[in-house]
């Protein structure tokens, strides 16, 4: 076995339509086509592939982003057919769920779908039966777990990357103190600076881990309109978290790959030394 590429970020996006979660969502103006695109032209700036885990709906929604999402030569991967965390369903609901995303990506071009990701990191050892089912499907790897509490979701106990029931694990970092957070992507991205950041991507590299990452269209939304975001439990400060420094999030990552020396990833290219085919 090969040794990992180092000082790897490996760079995600969940690909889903915000307004899908909230009551009367579509009232609100449609975002994800010009939002993806700034991360697929900033991607060609860098001249780096990422991983996009998909929604089937909004792939549905929207083909033709899909379709040149694969023409720019980046992964696309799960992140279930209709956004339903895991501990919502049964095996046999999950099974239908995976069949609907890949008749779905499938018929939109995609080949060789190898990557899952949980919604909202539901995967933990309540609903562990997942991997077994990915398994059935052909997907050989996981990006799905919080290994911490979390208000939402969260697997303390979790053992750390590895094949859990034939599928290979690859956790969120969770930063070390005050980082105590998975502050490669999302809210915690944009909301601490970049000395923090970089200082926490550095310290994963020294233990020979990759930052992960995980962002969505409205992450680099400077235009959306102010709505109560899912899951903030109505808090206007928790909401208000949701729409700091948007405009922020290339930058920093551009900060954070000058100055960590951090080379940009698809999560199956880096983990192609990890996993036998
Ligand atoms: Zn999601």
């Amino acid at each position: 076995m090969s040794a990992s590429p180092a000082n790897v970020f490996l760079f995600s996006i969940d690909l889903e339509d915000v307004r899908d979660f909230i009551p009367g969502g579509h009232q609100y103006r449609e975002a994800v086509p010009a939002n993806t695109l700034k991360y697929l032209d900033w991607l060609d700036k860098i001249q780096s592939k990422a991983t996009f885990f998909i929604v089937g709906k909004t792939a549905r929604d929207y083909p033709d982003l899909i379709r040149e999402i694969i023409r720019r030569g980046h992964e696309t991967a799960c992140h279930t057919d209709t956004h339903i965390h895991l501990t919502k369903m049964t095996a046999d609901q999950f099974r239908t769920d995976c069949e609907n995303f890949l008749t779905t990506l499938t018929g939109l071009g995609a080949t060789a779908v190898k990557g899952f990701r949980a919604p909202t990191f539901s995967m933990t050892e309540q609903s562990r039966w997942a991997y077994g089912v990915l398994r059935e499907f052909g997907f050989t790897y996981s990006s799905s777990v919080l290994p911490s509490t979390n208000p939402l979701f969260g697997w303390p106990e979790f053992k750390g990357e590895g094949i859990y029931d034939g599928i290979y694990e690859l956790p969120m970092n969770i930063g070390s103190w005050p980082v105590k957070v998975p502050f490669g992507g999302g809210v915690y991205f944009r909301f601490f600076p970049s000395f923090i950041l970089n200082s926490q991507a550095r310290a994963t590299f020294a233990k020979g881990g990759a930052v992960l990452s995980y962002f969505h269209p409205y992450d680099v939304d400077t235009d959306q309109e102010p709505f109560m975001h899912p899951h903030m439990n109505d808090s206007k400060a928790l909401n208000w978290l949701m729409y700091v420094n948007r405009g922020k999030v290339f930058s920093k990552a551009e900060n954070l790959i000058e100055q960590t020396g951090a080379v940009v990833m698809r999560y199956d290219h880096y983990l192609a030394s990890k996993i036998k085919a």
